[in-house]
């Protein structure tokens, strides 16, 4: 069976077998937010296959030009399509939709097989302090990514507070602490333009006199210098783990979806300067073409743990890589 009958089943499965209200309310959201960022793919799929009987030249061209449209990335993209068209003549396959799934099927395989683990809950450190690092370019949706990953683990029922480490932004620490103020949890702010590093050695103090499960640590987002990003977070990094074991345990960079191979190349930025365990996409409920999530996973082999989808605390999902994929297989008739 290929993996989309596979994933096909799967939720048909779940349909028959009654999801819970909570299942039901999340794949909703999760639905409605990816509805634009699929139609932008989805439905160029399908359109594409209606208009051949058979798969031939023109084919692969056209689809290699939605996925590179898509923001799947050139590399990517070509590589699939080689793929792809190997597979299609080993195989004899030529009706189109079974050419499409198939493309789903590999880039399941991509994405699972290009670099680390695809768990996407933080992994929390036993008897001490989780600390999570949160780096991205100012706009992008760091704050409100900060505030809905707090809401998320105090749901969980942890412990959690913010550090403004952010110092050079005006207004960066006054809007965290409206956040932390609406999620009740405690916040270490710092004097405007002073050292990030020593507003972080405060907030360890914090988190350890105070029995704090998870620290997530803003951190500057303006658009500096290579150096000085990497001497900043540098630092920050030696205090946070002099002060606290393993830690950073988690840092995560936010991209947002809408700035295609632009978000691509930040990543790649980042984390020459830093190591990273998580990307948080924004804004997948906007104008995402949706491939930078396959994108930025095979340049970077760090996985999308989580993914944004509105602007209030609640629009946060894991990432689920079989409800994307098989949602970008819906076409228009199945949704609208
Ligand atoms: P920061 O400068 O990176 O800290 O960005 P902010 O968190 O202040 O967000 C910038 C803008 O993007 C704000 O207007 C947010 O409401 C909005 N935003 C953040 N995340 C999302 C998201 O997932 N979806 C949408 N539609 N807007 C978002």
């Amino acid at each position: 069976m290929g993996l989309f009958s596979f994933l096909k089943n799967k939720f048909s499965k779940k349909e028959e077998t009654k999801p819970s209200e909570q299942e039901e309310k999340s794949l909703k959201t999760y639905e409605k937010g990816m509805q634009k960022s699929r139609k932008n793919f989805a439905s160029r799929l399908d359109s594409l296959s209606k208009r051949y009987a058979k798969v031939n030249e023109e084919y692969f061209e056209e689809l290699e030009q939605i996925l590179i449209e898509s923001d799947v990335g050139v590399d990517l993209s070509l590589r699939l399509i080689e793929k792809l068209l190997d597979d299609a003549q080993k195989e004899g396959i030529s009706d189109p939709k079974k050419i499409n799934e198939l493309l789903i099927d590999n880039m399941f395989v991509d994405y699972a097989t290009s670099g680390d683990s695809i768990e996407n809950e933080i992994r929390f450190a036993e008897g001490s302090v989780t600390v999570l690092l949160v780096v991205g370019v100012n706009g992008v949706g760091k704050t409100t990514s900060i505030a809905k990953l707090a809401r998320r683990y105090q749901q969980k029922g942890k412990k959690v507070m913010l550090v403004a480490g952010d110092t050079f932004r005006a207004g960066a620490t006054a809007q965290l602490s409206i956040w932390a103020e609406r999620l009740g949890c405690p916040i270490v702010t710092g004097k405007e333009n002073g050292d990030p590093a020593s507003v972080v050695y405060d907030g360890c103090q914090f988190a350890k006199n105070n029995h704090i499960d998870l620290m997530i640590v803003d951190t500057a987002g303006r658009q500096q210098t290579k150096q000085n990003l990497m001497q900043e977070l540098a630092k920050i990094n030696r205090v946070l783990g002099r002060e606290i074991p393993g830690a950073p345990h988690e840092s995560f960079l936010i991209i947002d979806g809408t700035t295609g191979q632009n978000g691509v190349l930040q990543a790649k930025a980042f984390k020459e300067v830093t190591d990273l365990t998580g990307i948080v996409i924004t804004k997948m409920d906007g104008t995402s073409k949706g491939g930078i999530i396959l994108s930025i996973r095979d340049e970077l082999g760090v996985p999308v743990r989580f993914i944004g989808l509105g602007e209030t605390m609640d629009d946060l999902q894991e990432f689920d890589l079989d409800k994307y994929l098989y949602g970008l297989l819906l076409g228009d008739e199945e949704h609208e």
